[in-house]
């Protein structure tokens, strides 16, 4: 029942997907580029999106470059491929910032200097919460790691569970105490250091993977879309948000 996947990291991210990683059928299409994007997808629901980059690499790469559909979307339901149309075609939110989004989001900036994850994920949380709130949709839980998951060639920048990680998930994870009490819960799980340094990742580059996976709630919450995929209209309402908050920085 997998309908669409790309490579995964074998070690050791996997062990924190969920039990449906271990049903995965793995597929490498061709997705399969400096950033990889991944679906989990069990019973034709995306379950979890796994954002990975090449180890070393300072972020997750930008949008696809062409502008023509992957051949992956020629292999998905009517149905799916109706939700990756949709999903392409929206290029940016509603959404007016102010002055409290503007402070929250430089708080974050100032947060990753303090080098531990406590304090960033509660910046990046408040952030979350007032961007939900000025958009019109429930909040989402953050939680922020310390040292990246890494394979042999790649490392994992976030990942955004839909409909929560589901018990099993929560078991293999070091932070869990909330996530316990809500397994089914939306959650984004971002790590704030590379892996092979463990360097605090700059500002903007957690800025964009945390706007990155709210992208993916919100394409949930907000867009009423079935699934979240990684299109060219994705990547734009990402930097959309990007640059909404960043361009406004005090002293920017
Ligand atoms: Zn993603």
């Amino acid at each position: 029942m997998i309908r669409e996947l790309e490579a995964l990291p074998k070690e050791p991210s996997q062990r924190l997907l969920d039990a449906a990683a271990n049903s995965v059928r793995r597929d490498v299409s061709e997705f399969l580029r400096p950033r990889t994007l991944l679906f989990v997808v069990v019973g034709y629901r995306i379950e979890a999106t796994v954002d990975v980059g090449l180890k070393g690499t300072a972020a997750l790469s930008p949008a696809p470059r062409k502008a023509e559909l992957p051949r992956f979307f020629y292999r998905l339901s009517a149905r799916a491929q109706r939700t990756y149309l949709k999903g392409n075609a929206i290029e940016r939110l509603d959404l007016v910032v102010g002055p409290a989004g503007f402070s929250l989001t430089a708080a974050l900036m100032g947060a990753l200097e303090f080098g531990a994850p406590s304090p960033v994920e509660r910046a990046a949380q408040a952030l979350v919460s007032e961007l939900c709130r000025l958009l019109g949709v429930r909040s989402v839980r953050v939680e922020v790691r310390s040292v990246r998951p890494r394979n042999a060639v790649s490392e994992l920048h976030g990942i955004f569970y839909p409909r929560g990680p589901g018990r099993r998930a929560i078991a293999a994870t070091v932070r869990g105490m909330a996530t316990a009490q809500h397994p089914s819960d939306p959650l984004i799980v971002l790590w704030m250091r590379t892996a092979q340094r463990h360097d605090v990742v700059k500002p903007k580059t957690f800025l964009r993977t945390l706007m990155h996976e709210l992208c993916h709630y919100l394409d949930y919450a907000l867009l009423k879309l079935e699934d979240s995929f990684h299109n060219s209209g994705f990547f734009k309402r990402e930097s959309f948000l990007v640059r909404t908050l960043y361009r406004a920085e005090p002293g920017a």
